[in-house]
Protein backbone atom coordinates (compact mmCIF):
# COMPACT_ATOMS: atom_id res chain seq x y z
CA UNK A 1 0.00 0.00 0.00
CA UNK A 2 1.77 3.17 -1.54
CA UNK A 3 -1.22 5.64 -0.66
CA UNK A 4 -0.74 5.40 3.69
CA UNK A 5 -1.28 9.07 4.09
CA UNK A 6 -4.32 9.98 1.31
CA UNK A 7 -6.13 7.43 2.81
CA UNK A 8 -5.41 8.30 6.27
CA UNK A 9 -6.26 11.69 5.58
CA UNK A 10 -9.51 10.83 3.90
CA UNK A 11 -11.14 8.61 6.29
CA UNK A 12 -9.55 8.71 9.56
CA UNK A 13 -9.63 10.97 12.92
CA UNK A 14 -6.77 11.32 14.58
CA UNK A 15 -7.20 12.80 18.16
CA UNK A 16 -8.30 15.98 18.88
CA UNK A 17 -7.95 16.93 15.39
CA UNK A 18 -9.98 17.67 12.16
CA UNK A 19 -10.62 15.56 9.28
CA UNK A 20 -8.77 15.52 7.25
CA UNK A 21 -5.67 16.27 10.12
CA UNK A 22 -4.23 19.60 9.36
CA UNK A 23 -1.54 19.07 11.11
CA UNK A 24 0.77 16.45 9.41
CA UNK A 25 1.11 13.02 9.84
CA UNK A 26 3.74 10.68 9.89
CA UNK A 27 3.03 6.72 8.83
CA UNK A 28 4.86 4.49 10.93
CA UNK A 29 6.33 0.65 9.64
CA UNK A 30 7.86 -0.53 12.82
CA UNK A 31 9.68 -0.07 16.04
CA UNK A 32 12.16 -1.32 17.99
CA UNK A 33 12.60 -0.66 21.86
CA UNK A 34 12.98 3.35 21.54
CA UNK A 35 13.12 3.32 17.68
CA UNK A 36 9.85 4.71 15.21
CA UNK A 37 10.57 3.50 11.71
CA UNK A 38 8.98 5.32 9.28
CA UNK A 39 7.46 4.21 6.15
CA UNK A 40 9.29 7.02 4.47
CA UNK A 41 12.40 5.27 5.65
CA UNK A 42 13.63 7.72 8.48
CA UNK A 43 14.30 6.33 12.17
CA UNK A 44 13.18 8.26 14.83
CA UNK A 45 14.33 8.21 18.32
CA UNK A 46 11.06 7.74 20.90
CA UNK A 47 10.45 10.72 23.02
CA UNK A 48 6.81 9.96 23.61
CA UNK A 49 6.59 6.17 24.77
CA UNK A 50 3.42 6.12 23.28
CA UNK A 51 1.93 8.80 26.02
CA UNK A 52 3.40 7.38 29.36
CA UNK A 53 2.62 3.74 28.36
CA UNK A 54 5.46 2.01 26.54
CA UNK A 55 7.90 2.38 29.65
CA UNK A 56 9.26 -1.21 28.68
CA UNK A 57 10.33 -0.22 25.00
CA UNK A 58 8.53 -1.46 21.99
CA UNK A 59 8.52 -5.35 20.66
CA UNK A 60 9.64 -6.82 24.09
CA UNK A 61 10.57 -10.44 23.51
CA UNK A 62 8.60 -12.22 26.87
CA UNK A 63 5.54 -9.83 26.08
CA UNK A 64 5.64 -10.66 22.53
CA UNK A 65 5.87 -14.32 23.38
CA UNK A 66 2.99 -13.80 25.93
CA UNK A 67 0.59 -12.54 23.54
CA UNK A 68 1.03 -15.46 20.99
CA UNK A 69 0.52 -17.96 24.08
CA UNK A 70 -2.52 -16.99 24.99
CA UNK A 71 -3.63 -15.74 21.33
CA UNK A 72 -3.77 -19.71 21.03
CA UNK A 73 -5.37 -21.12 24.35
CA UNK A 74 -7.76 -18.12 24.46
CA UNK A 75 -7.72 -14.05 22.83
CA UNK A 76 -11.47 -13.34 24.71
CA UNK A 77 -14.38 -14.58 26.66
CA UNK A 78 -16.97 -12.86 28.47
CA UNK A 79 -16.61 -12.13 32.21
CA UNK A 80 -19.60 -12.44 33.30
CA UNK A 81 -20.54 -15.27 35.11
CA UNK A 82 -16.57 -16.79 34.17
CA UNK A 83 -13.05 -16.16 34.98
CA UNK A 84 -9.87 -17.39 33.89
CA UNK A 85 -5.76 -17.70 34.74
CA UNK A 86 -4.76 -14.58 33.20
CA UNK A 87 -7.09 -12.69 35.28
CA UNK A 88 -7.00 -14.31 38.53
CA UNK A 89 -2.94 -13.96 38.03
CA UNK A 90 -3.12 -10.02 36.93
CA UNK A 91 -5.37 -9.39 40.06
CA UNK A 92 -2.96 -11.34 42.06
CA UNK A 93 0.19 -9.06 41.01
CA UNK A 94 -1.95 -5.94 41.51
CA UNK A 95 -2.82 -6.67 45.09
CA UNK A 96 0.54 -7.27 45.72
CA UNK A 97 2.27 -4.48 44.29
CA UNK A 98 -0.82 -1.77 45.40
CA UNK A 99 -2.38 -3.51 48.67
CA UNK A 100 -5.66 -2.91 47.40
CA UNK A 101 -7.79 -5.98 47.55
CA UNK A 102 -10.80 -5.13 45.76
CA UNK A 103 -10.36 -4.64 42.15
CA UNK A 104 -12.21 -4.15 38.63
CA UNK A 105 -10.17 -4.65 35.22
CA UNK A 106 -11.48 -2.87 32.18
CA UNK A 107 -10.36 -1.29 29.36
CA UNK A 108 -9.21 2.08 29.47
CA UNK A 109 -7.93 4.90 31.51
CA UNK A 110 -11.00 6.95 31.21
CA UNK A 111 -13.08 3.64 31.97
CA UNK A 112 -11.40 3.31 34.89
CA UNK A 113 -12.11 7.13 35.95
CA UNK A 114 -15.66 6.19 34.98
CA UNK A 115 -15.69 2.78 37.26
CA UNK A 116 -13.96 5.23 40.02
CA UNK A 117 -17.15 7.66 39.91
CA UNK A 118 -19.40 5.10 40.02
CA UNK A 119 -17.80 3.21 42.74
CA UNK A 120 -18.04 6.74 45.38
CA UNK A 121 -21.44 7.48 43.78
CA UNK A 122 -22.32 3.91 45.13
CA UNK A 123 -20.60 3.79 48.67
CA UNK A 124 -22.09 7.17 49.75
CA UNK A 125 -25.54 5.56 48.47
CA UNK A 126 -24.84 2.56 50.43
CA UNK A 127 -24.03 4.64 53.29
CA UNK A 128 -27.49 6.05 52.89
CA UNK A 129 -26.18 9.58 51.44
CA UNK A 130 -27.26 10.74 47.95
CA UNK A 131 -23.85 12.68 46.96
CA UNK A 132 -23.26 12.75 43.34
CA UNK A 133 -20.61 15.56 42.91
CA UNK A 134 -17.17 15.46 42.23
CA UNK A 135 -14.24 17.86 43.38
CA UNK A 136 -11.58 18.08 41.19
CA UNK A 137 -8.00 20.08 40.94
CA UNK A 138 -8.08 23.17 38.04
CA UNK A 139 -5.29 21.63 35.39
CA UNK A 140 -6.13 18.03 36.12
CA UNK A 141 -6.88 15.70 33.74
CA UNK A 142 -8.61 12.56 33.91
CA UNK A 143 -9.94 11.25 30.06
CA UNK A 144 -12.40 11.69 27.74
CA UNK A 145 -15.20 10.03 28.43
CA UNK A 146 -18.09 12.31 30.11
CA UNK A 147 -17.94 10.78 33.56
CA UNK A 148 -14.46 11.46 33.13
CA UNK A 149 -14.39 14.70 30.64
CA UNK A 150 -16.57 16.95 33.71
CA UNK A 151 -13.66 16.42 36.28
CA UNK A 152 -10.83 17.36 34.29
CA UNK A 153 -9.77 21.31 34.10
CA UNK A 154 -13.23 23.07 32.49
CA UNK A 155 -10.97 25.06 30.22
CA UNK A 156 -8.14 22.93 28.99
CA UNK A 157 -10.92 20.11 27.75
CA UNK A 158 -13.39 22.79 26.48
CA UNK A 159 -16.47 22.13 29.02
CA UNK A 160 -17.65 24.84 26.49
CA UNK A 161 -18.03 22.97 23.88
CA UNK A 162 -20.70 20.51 25.31
CA UNK A 163 -23.15 22.52 27.57
CA UNK A 164 -25.47 21.23 29.75
CA UNK A 165 -24.30 17.94 28.96
CA UNK A 166 -21.68 17.70 31.39
CA UNK A 167 -22.31 17.28 34.58
CA UNK A 168 -21.51 20.03 37.09
CA UNK A 169 -18.55 20.01 39.63
CA UNK A 170 -16.48 21.36 41.61
CA UNK A 171 -12.82 22.74 40.68
CA UNK A 172 -10.24 24.21 43.45
CA UNK A 173 -6.70 25.60 43.15
CA UNK A 174 -3.97 23.47 41.87
CA UNK A 175 -0.85 23.27 44.61
CA UNK A 176 1.56 25.68 43.70
CA UNK A 177 4.61 24.21 41.63
CA UNK A 178 7.32 22.37 42.96
CA UNK A 179 7.62 19.11 44.70
CA UNK A 180 8.43 21.29 47.89
CA UNK A 181 6.48 24.21 47.51
CA UNK A 182 4.27 25.65 49.93
CA UNK A 183 0.38 24.16 48.92
CA UNK A 184 -1.59 26.16 51.91
CA UNK A 185 -3.80 27.90 49.80
CA UNK A 186 -4.68 25.11 47.60
CA UNK A 187 -5.34 23.90 51.19
CA UNK A 188 -7.23 26.10 51.95
CA UNK A 189 -9.58 26.60 48.81
CA UNK A 190 -10.07 22.54 49.36
CA UNK A 191 -11.37 22.96 52.95
CA UNK A 192 -13.39 26.10 51.56
CA UNK A 193 -15.11 23.93 49.06
CA UNK A 194 -15.18 21.32 51.65
CA UNK A 195 -17.18 23.01 53.72
CA UNK A 196 -19.30 24.47 51.70
CA UNK A 197 -20.08 21.77 49.30
CA UNK A 198 -19.60 18.69 51.11
CA UNK A 199 -22.96 17.14 51.32
CA UNK A 200 -23.12 16.78 47.60
CA UNK A 201 -20.38 16.07 47.53
CA UNK A 202 -19.06 11.88 46.65
CA UNK A 203 -15.63 12.48 46.13
CA UNK A 204 -11.97 14.32 45.86
CA UNK A 205 -10.15 13.01 42.53
CA UNK A 206 -6.66 13.81 41.92
CA UNK A 207 -3.86 12.91 39.73
CA UNK A 208 -0.97 12.61 42.69
CA UNK A 209 2.09 14.43 42.80
CA UNK A 210 2.07 15.24 38.81
CA UNK A 211 -1.05 16.76 36.75
CA UNK A 212 -0.28 15.42 33.90
CA UNK A 213 -1.75 16.33 30.76
CA UNK A 214 -3.91 19.02 31.70
CA UNK A 215 -0.47 21.15 32.43
CA UNK A 216 2.61 18.55 32.95
CA UNK A 217 2.49 20.14 36.58
CA UNK A 218 5.06 18.57 39.75
CA UNK A 219 3.32 19.30 43.04
CA UNK A 220 4.26 18.67 47.06
CA UNK A 221 2.90 14.92 48.08
CA UNK A 222 2.55 16.93 51.26
CA UNK A 223 -0.57 18.42 50.16
CA UNK A 224 -2.31 15.20 49.47
CA UNK A 225 -1.78 13.70 53.31
CA UNK A 226 -3.54 17.08 53.76
CA UNK A 227 -6.43 16.81 51.50
CA UNK A 228 -6.86 13.07 52.63
CA UNK A 229 -7.59 14.02 56.47
CA UNK A 230 -9.86 16.92 55.17
CA UNK A 231 -11.51 14.41 52.77
CA UNK A 232 -12.12 12.02 55.75
CA UNK A 233 -13.64 14.89 58.41
CA UNK A 234 -16.07 15.94 55.99
CA UNK A 235 -17.15 12.54 54.79
CA UNK A 236 -15.54 11.87 51.07
CA UNK A 237 -13.63 9.58 49.34
CA UNK A 238 -10.21 10.40 47.91
CA UNK A 239 -9.67 8.82 44.56
CA UNK A 240 -5.72 9.11 43.17
CA UNK A 241 -5.85 8.32 39.37
CA UNK A 242 -2.78 7.53 38.74
CA UNK A 243 -3.24 6.36 34.59
CA UNK A 244 -0.01 7.95 33.98
CA UNK A 245 1.62 8.30 37.16
CA UNK A 246 1.81 4.48 37.94
CA UNK A 247 4.53 2.20 37.53
CA UNK A 248 7.39 3.74 38.25
CA UNK A 249 6.81 7.31 35.86
CA UNK A 250 7.70 9.52 39.31
CA UNK A 251 10.97 7.42 40.71
CA UNK A 252 8.18 5.68 42.93
CA UNK A 253 6.26 2.62 41.65
CA UNK A 254 2.86 4.66 42.39
CA UNK A 255 3.30 8.05 43.36
CA UNK A 256 0.67 7.70 46.35
CA UNK A 257 4.40 5.94 47.85
CA UNK A 258 5.30 9.61 48.01
CA UNK A 259 2.94 10.06 50.63
CA UNK A 260 2.31 9.00 53.88
CA UNK A 261 -1.56 8.27 52.99
CA UNK A 262 -3.33 6.02 50.49
CA UNK A 263 -6.59 7.16 48.53
CA UNK A 264 -9.58 4.98 49.25
CA UNK A 265 -10.12 4.25 45.53
CA UNK A 266 -7.25 4.33 42.77
CA UNK A 267 -6.94 4.02 38.85
CA UNK A 268 -4.40 2.27 36.68
CA UNK A 269 -3.59 2.02 32.78
CA UNK A 270 -1.66 3.20 30.79
CA UNK A 271 1.68 1.16 31.23
CA UNK A 272 -0.14 -1.55 32.73
CA UNK A 273 0.35 -3.77 29.48
CA UNK A 274 3.95 -2.41 28.78
CA UNK A 275 1.62 0.27 26.35
CA UNK A 276 1.13 -2.82 24.17
CA UNK A 277 -2.86 -3.78 24.79
CA UNK A 278 -5.33 -1.53 26.16
CA UNK A 279 -6.19 -2.59 29.87
CA UNK A 280 -6.59 -0.10 32.86
CA UNK A 281 -7.72 -0.92 36.23
CA UNK A 282 -9.96 0.80 39.47
CA UNK A 283 -8.83 -0.62 42.68
CA UNK A 284 -10.26 0.21 46.16
CA UNK A 285 -10.05 -1.62 49.80
CA UNK A 286 -12.45 -3.91 51.19
CA UNK A 287 -14.52 -1.32 53.39
CA UNK A 288 -15.44 0.01 49.78
CA UNK A 289 -16.57 -3.00 48.08
CA UNK A 290 -17.99 -5.02 51.30
CA UNK A 291 -20.06 -1.45 51.93
CA UNK A 292 -21.52 -1.80 48.34
CA UNK A 293 -21.93 -5.28 48.47
CA UNK A 294 -23.63 -5.50 51.73
CA UNK A 295 -26.51 -3.22 51.15
CA UNK A 296 -29.64 -3.02 49.08
CA UNK A 297 -27.35 -1.83 45.73
CA UNK A 298 -25.14 -4.93 45.95
CA UNK A 299 -23.44 -4.54 43.00
CA UNK A 300 -21.18 -2.50 40.80
CA UNK A 301 -22.95 -1.78 38.05
CA UNK A 302 -20.66 -1.75 35.10
CA UNK A 303 -19.71 -4.54 32.90
CA UNK A 304 -17.28 -3.92 29.46
CA UNK A 305 -17.75 -6.27 27.00
CA UNK A 306 -13.55 -6.34 26.72
CA UNK A 307 -13.53 -6.35 30.34
CA UNK A 308 -10.62 -8.33 31.77
CA UNK A 309 -9.62 -9.20 28.21
CA UNK A 310 -7.62 -12.56 28.95
CA UNK A 311 -5.05 -11.94 25.68
CA UNK A 312 -4.63 -8.10 27.47
CA UNK A 313 -4.41 -9.71 31.32
CA UNK A 314 -1.70 -12.15 29.91
CA UNK A 315 0.27 -9.28 28.23
CA UNK A 316 0.04 -6.98 31.68
CA UNK A 317 1.58 -10.10 33.62
CA UNK A 318 4.20 -10.36 31.34
CA UNK A 319 4.69 -6.66 31.62
CA UNK A 320 4.90 -6.92 35.17
CA UNK A 321 7.46 -9.47 35.28
CA UNK A 322 9.79 -7.87 32.93
CA UNK A 323 9.24 -4.69 34.75
CA UNK A 324 10.61 -6.32 38.46
CA UNK A 325 13.19 -7.71 35.77
CA UNK A 326 15.08 -4.36 34.68
CA UNK A 327 16.08 -3.03 37.62
CA UNK A 328 13.33 0.02 36.66
CA UNK A 329 14.13 2.26 39.98
CA UNK A 330 17.68 2.49 39.26
CA UNK A 331 17.10 3.48 35.38
CA UNK A 332 14.32 6.18 36.61
CA UNK A 333 16.88 7.21 38.39
CA UNK A 334 19.22 7.39 36.10
CA UNK A 335 16.73 9.25 33.60
CA UNK A 336 16.19 12.14 36.16
CA UNK A 337 19.72 12.59 36.76
CA UNK A 338 20.24 13.21 32.83
CA UNK A 339 17.41 15.10 32.40
CA UNK A 340 18.52 17.46 35.10
CA UNK A 341 21.94 18.04 33.76
CA UNK A 342 21.05 18.35 30.12
CA UNK A 343 18.04 20.42 30.46
CA UNK A 344 19.20 22.58 32.84
CA UNK A 345 21.03 24.92 30.41
CA UNK A 346 17.19 25.67 29.23
CA UNK A 347 16.35 27.83 32.90
CA UNK A 348 17.94 30.89 32.10
CA UNK A 349 16.41 30.81 28.03
CA UNK A 350 14.53 33.50 27.05
CA UNK A 351 11.77 31.42 25.92
CA UNK A 352 10.67 29.15 28.92
CA UNK A 353 9.28 29.59 31.77
CA UNK A 354 10.43 26.82 33.54
CA UNK A 355 11.79 23.29 33.79
CA UNK A 356 10.70 20.75 35.58
CA UNK A 357 11.65 17.23 36.17
CA UNK A 358 10.58 13.87 37.81
CA UNK A 359 11.28 10.63 37.38
CA UNK A 360 11.08 9.66 34.02
CA UNK A 361 9.42 12.98 33.15
CA UNK A 362 11.54 16.06 31.68
CA UNK A 363 9.16 19.04 30.84
CA UNK A 364 10.14 22.55 29.31
CA UNK A 365 7.43 24.98 29.72
CA UNK A 366 7.59 28.07 27.14
CA UNK A 367 5.97 31.31 27.86
CA UNK A 368 4.33 31.15 24.42
CA UNK A 369 1.69 28.55 23.11
CA UNK A 370 2.56 29.07 19.61
CA UNK A 371 6.02 27.45 19.42
CA UNK A 372 4.64 23.67 19.63
CA UNK A 373 4.66 22.87 15.60
CA UNK A 374 8.22 24.44 15.51
CA UNK A 375 9.52 22.83 17.90
CA UNK A 376 8.10 19.23 16.39
CA UNK A 377 8.98 19.78 13.20
CA UNK A 378 12.85 20.79 14.01
CA UNK A 379 13.02 17.61 16.60
CA UNK A 380 11.63 14.98 13.93
CA UNK A 381 14.19 16.98 11.31
CA UNK A 382 16.79 15.75 14.02
CA UNK A 383 15.43 12.49 14.79
CA UNK A 384 13.82 12.48 17.58
CA UNK A 385 9.82 12.06 18.02
CA UNK A 386 8.08 14.73 20.31
CA UNK A 387 4.93 15.96 20.21
CA UNK A 388 4.84 18.91 22.16
CA UNK A 389 1.20 20.72 22.83
CA UNK A 390 0.55 24.41 23.96
CA UNK A 391 3.22 25.58 25.96
CA UNK A 392 4.22 22.04 27.32
CA UNK A 393 7.52 20.68 25.41
CA UNK A 394 8.03 17.38 27.23
CA UNK A 395 9.48 14.16 27.01
CA UNK A 396 8.32 10.88 29.35
CA UNK A 397 10.96 8.41 27.81
CA UNK A 398 10.77 3.93 28.44
CA UNK A 399 12.88 2.85 30.86
CA UNK A 400 15.01 0.46 28.34
CA UNK A 401 16.24 3.87 26.70
CA UNK A 402 20.03 3.89 26.26
CA UNK A 403 22.07 6.73 28.07
CA UNK A 404 22.86 7.71 24.03
CA UNK A 405 19.53 8.13 22.99
CA UNK A 406 18.38 10.18 26.18
CA UNK A 407 20.82 12.38 25.90
CA UNK A 408 20.40 12.86 22.04
CA UNK A 409 16.59 13.57 23.04
CA UNK A 410 17.86 16.18 25.45
CA UNK A 411 20.71 17.81 23.02
CA UNK A 412 17.48 17.91 20.95
CA UNK A 413 15.12 19.57 22.67
CA UNK A 414 17.63 22.30 23.74
CA UNK A 415 18.77 22.68 20.54
CA UNK A 416 15.18 23.38 18.84
CA UNK A 417 14.84 26.19 21.44
CA UNK A 418 17.76 28.01 20.50
CA UNK A 419 16.49 27.09 16.67
CA UNK A 420 13.57 29.90 17.70
CA UNK A 421 15.94 32.81 18.24
CA UNK A 422 17.45 32.30 15.58
CA UNK A 423 14.07 32.36 13.51
CA UNK A 424 12.54 35.33 15.82
C1 LIG B 1 -4.46 9.18 29.91
C2 LIG B 1 -5.16 9.40 31.18
C3 LIG B 1 -6.48 8.95 31.38
C4 LIG B 1 -7.28 8.32 30.28
O1 LIG B 1 -6.77 7.11 29.87
P1 LIG B 1 -7.20 6.54 28.42
O2 LIG B 1 -6.58 5.17 28.40
O3 LIG B 1 -6.61 7.47 27.41
O4 LIG B 1 -8.68 6.50 28.38
C5 LIG B 1 -7.04 9.14 32.62
N1 LIG B 1 -6.37 9.73 33.62
C6 LIG B 1 -5.10 10.17 33.47
C7 LIG B 1 -4.40 10.79 34.63
C8 LIG B 1 -4.45 10.03 32.25
O5 LIG B 1 -3.22 10.50 32.08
Amino acid sequence: MKNILEIDKKHIWHPYNSLPTKTPILAVKKTKNCKIYLEDGRVLIDSMSSWWSAILGYNNKEIYKSIKKQAKIMPHIMFGGLTHKPAVKLAKNLVKMTGYPSLFLCDSGSVSVEVALKTAILYQKAKGKDKTKFIALKNSYHGDTLGAMSVCDPENSMHSLYGDYLSQNIFVEAPNLGFEADYSLAIKDLEDKLEKYHEQVAAFIVEPVVQGAGGMRIYNPKYLNEAKKLCEKYGILLIFDEVATGFGHTGKLFAFMHTDIKPDILTIGKALTGGTLTMAAMLTTKEISDTISNSSIGVLMHGPTFMANPLACSVANAAIKVFAKINWEKRVKKIEKIFNEELAVLKDNNFVKDVRIIGSIGVVELKDDIYASKLQEFCVQNGVWIRPFGKLFYSIVSYTIKEKELKKICKTMVKAIYSLEKKS
